[in-house]
């Protein structure tokens, strides 16, 4: 099978860039963030008070996480329910952040990440993906921006939505995000000592996806 691992920090266009890398070679894309963003938004709905391991372990218990792809989009079901659409918000994206920090929430994603990769090729993104979930992966990519480029980014597409986002707002969020994900004992996010380093503060997407492709072609 073909492995395609990409990590980097949030707003590096990881997902766009993945999913295109993904339809070109006819491989399937694995957005692992939404594994995690769907467990925060069971913590959410009910009120989980994340600073308790017990209460967290005990919620995961609860919690069942399914991939599914319907027209080639991945869809996560979060107890049957399809939360796709609802994990895209903000908040739970923070949560995201926060409770990705667990062990035991990492520990119950990492079999459902290796047997997808196991039994597909794949592009999969997120955050310890060449360093932790897949190490012999063919490829490794570390995609990241500056925090200028990457709040820009996030502010147009939110101002394309019909918002009226907060530009500084924004970039603290990024900063906060990328603190936690960078420091935190588990699974931090850094470069594989085997990756690829690209910066696409200065790329357009079509330029970052056809140099993975090249890579992959080279393989
Ligand atoms: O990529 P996305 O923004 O959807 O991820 C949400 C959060 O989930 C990240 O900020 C990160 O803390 C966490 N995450 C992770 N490991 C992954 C994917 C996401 O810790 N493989």
């Amino acid at each position: 099978m073909m492995n395609i691992a990409i990590d980097g920090p949030a707003g590096a266009g990881k997902s766009t860039i993945a999913k295109l890398v993904a339809k070109e070679k006819g491989y399937i894309y694995v957005d692992t963030g939404a594994m995690y963003r769907s467990i925060a938004l069971y913590m959410i709905r009910n009120n989980v008070n994340i600073e308790d391991d017990a209460a967290i372990k005990n919620a995961c218990d609860e919690i069942s996480i399914d991939i599914s792809y319907e027209a080639g989009s991945q869809q996560v079901y979060l107890n049957g329910e399809n939360v796709s659409v609802e994990i895209r918000q903000e908040q739970v994206g923070n949560m995201a952040s926060k409770v990705a920090a667990k062990p035991v929430v990492r520990e119950k994603l990492l079999q459902l990440q290796r047997d997808l990769a196991a039994a597909n090729n794949v592009v999969m993104d997120g955050r310890d993906i060449g360093t932790f979930v897949l190490p012999n992966a063919n490829l490794k990519i570390y995609l990241t921006a500056s925090v200028e480029a990457r709040a820009n980014r996030r502010y147009k597409e939110l101002v394309e939505k019909g918002g009226n986002p907060d530009l500084e707002q924004i970039k603290a969020d990024i900063e906060q995000r990328d603190y936690q994900d960078m420091n935190r004992d588990i699974a931090p996010l850094k470069q594989a000592e085997d990756a690829v380093y690209l910066d696409s503060s200065n790329m357009d997407i079509n330029q970052v996806v056809q140099s993975i492709i090249d890579k992959i072609n080279c393989l």
